[in-house]
């Protein structure tokens, strides 16, 4: 740590309510002294995550994870603690104190801000455009394609006209360096040399950032032989593809609010979808979802609703969206579409009413795949259902969730006619295929902690004076050779610091570590309820593998011979005496 000052991450903590932070990732429910909610970290239908508002911290009882804010922050966000800190500072407000940063650090940060700047000018700069003149023909496109007013502004549609430098003109103008706008992707450089507008005679669509900010463009062709039909920004500092959801900055309050998300393609599904008042759309953009997309999405719902032309479903992107919401423990449902037809033109033709019906009338991906799939092969022959079973394990395999997992078996069996016991085995073993790929997210090296060290852990985070003042009666080789002594040595040396607090506890332990201790504090009672029990305990134990140990000893020495060792018997007996006698001691 180091980086920042303590008291400045104790303020820090002190505003940021753990339950506030987390709830932007998961939606949480209290449930008595503690919150609820669906884990981030692995896919479940009911709830094993827990967060602890008043201790400060979060644990998952499915798959281990645990920690304090930070913690949380660091996982989710796959960053360090140090950049943890500055996001929850953004977050609350609270300004970063002075501090030492790299020339590079500094480089980043000021170009990241400046690259943000140049999008936000490009996309006013294109908004004009679409407005005067040049954008005449293109705004009557838009018209044609029954987009509202309303719905061009709350896109922040734009115009970039056919001229090779007039965006270029204008930002060089505003103070933007050519090799800023170049690195922004805005501008490209061309075999002549000569540096020009990347986006040229195009319909201009900001992508942005869940937080409103204008981190890339996606260019419509806007005559009907001009190549490629879509034109998108290249990945710079700010913008990650695999990463960005098209649309979540206009619809994250009403996914949130509707439960689930409608899924779309094209940008001008999302504007049909979005228009007809159902605002909880994103569109995913031609390209099939990645699991990073589906974990910014899991921040505000974990169900999804995909509108399926029928003819083309089961193909491509979609098909592979579909498989890997279903992988990351999403719901997934369709809603079948008419032969040919897209959320935009069925939304044109069919208007809201019709929409809402195909989405109410929508059923589960599974199903309707289980479906598809038994149409397309004999299953009154055993080749068909050999061949059918071939096809749906390996699905029935990546359904993260035991209980949906054994529903999905029953409907397979049923569909393919064999008794549930065969077909679930079967699954069993798929499944069981796949987790060995996998690195299984379990407390490693900690083994068998024994009760008296589970006793003092829960202590020490909520009862920290009793289990401190019992934990300085023991000695340093009580603890070392404790599964947990790692973890009771650390809450050791921060009392000698006088610098323990559950908090900053939590805050120091590695990630292991921090799962094991979140886990054991998360029970709502000590394993063993008096500290000084278990400090009696874990002596009691040192004391017998110590007597252990020396009996082992003499029993060798014995083997050897007396004669030559009785001394060191003798001494050893001895030194085995007064262990007994202290182990006698204790009870
Ligand atoms: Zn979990």
């Amino acid at each position: 740590m180091g980086l920042f000052p303590q008291q400045f991450i104790d303020d820090l903590k002190h505003h940021a309510d753990i339950v506030v932070v987390i709830q932007d990732y998961v939606s949480l429910k209290k449930t008595g002294a503690t919150y609820k909610g669906l884990c981030p970290f692995h896919g479940e239908k009911t709830p094993s995550f827990h967060v602890n508002r008043d201790k400060g911290f979060f644990h998952c009882f499915g798959c281990n994870v645990g920690g304090d804010v930070f913690k949380f922050l660091e996982l989710h966000e796959k960053i360090g603690f140090a950049d943890a800190v500055k996001l929850l500072a953004q977050r609350f407000g609270v300004s970063l104190p002075e501090m030492e940063q790299t020339d590079d650090q500094r480089a980043n940060t000021a170009e990241r801000e400046t690259l943000l700047k140049v999008h936000e000018s490009a996309a006013a700069w294109f908004r004009q455009q679409l407005e005067g003149n040049a954008g005449t023909r293109v705004r009557r496109q838009i018209a044609d394609r029954g987009i509202t007013d309303d719905t061009k502004q709350v896109m922040g549609l734009g115009f970039a006209p056919p001229g090779r430098e007039g965006l270029k003109a204008a930002l060089i103008k505003d103070g933007f360096s050519q090799a800023l706008l170049t690195r922004a992707g805005l501008l490209v450089q061309r075999d002549d040399g000569s540096v020009i507008d990347r986006f040229r005679n195009r319909l201009m669509i900001p992508i942005c950032r869940d937080t409103g900010s204008v981190i890339a463009f996606g260019g419509r062709a806007v005559d009907a032989d001009q190549q490629p039909k879509y034109l998108n920004s290249p990945e710079t500092p700010i913008y990650s593809k695999s990463r960005t959801l098209y649309g979540l900055n206009l619809s994250k309050n009403a996914i949130r609010q509707g439960k689930f998300a409608v899924l779309v393609e094209g940008y001008f599904d999302f504007a049909q979808v979005y228009q007809a008042g159902f605002q909880a759309v994103i569109a995913s953009c031609g390209t099939a979802l990645t699991p990073q997309q589906a974990q910014q999405l899991r921040r505000f719902t974990g169900k999804v609703v995909l509108s399926f032309d029928p003819d083309t479903a089961g193909q491509g992107a979609t098909a592979k969206s579909c498989e890997m919401l279903v992988a990351e423990g999403f719901e997934v449902n369709v809603a079948i579409l008419p032969p040919g037809e897209d959320p935009d033109t069925f939304v044109r033709k069919q208007g809201r009413d019709g929409y809402r019906n195909r989405l109410e009338q929508s059923r589960p991906y599974l199903e309707y795949l289980l479906d598809r799939v038994a149409a397309g092969h004999n299953l009154h022959s055993d080749e068909g259902r050999v061949k059918f079973l071939g096809e749906m394990l390996p699905i029935a395999g990546r359904i993260p969730d035991a209980t949906m997992r054994d529903r999905f078996a029953d409907r397979l069996a049923f569909k393919a006619r064999v008794t549930d016991e065969v077909v679930r085995a079967e699954i069993r073993k798929a499944v069981v295929q796949k987790q060995t790929t996998l690195t299984k997210r379990e407390v490693p090296s900690f083994g068998q902690v024994t009760k008296a060290e589970k006793g003092l852990i829960w202590l020490l985070i909520h009862q920290p004076d009793i289990a401190l003042a019992a934990l300085s009666t023991l000695e340093a080789q009580d603890i070392e050779t404790l599964v947990s002594g790692s973890v009771l040595d650390l809450a050791r040396k921060l009392d000698e610091d006088k610098g323990f607090s559950p908090s900053a506890y939590l805050e120091r332990l590695n990630t292991v570590e921090a799962q094991l201790v979140t886990g054991i504090a998360s029970e709502r009672e000590p394993h063993v309820k008096d500290a000084d029990g278990c400090v009696r305990i874990i002596r009691r134990l040192r004391l017998e593998r110590e007597s252990a140990a020396l009996q082992r000893e003499i029993d060798r020495l014995q083997q050897l011979g007396t004669t030559e060792h009785g001394k060191q018997m003798d001494a050893l007996s001895m030194q085995k005496r007064d262990v007994r006698r202290r182990l006698e001691d204790l009870i």
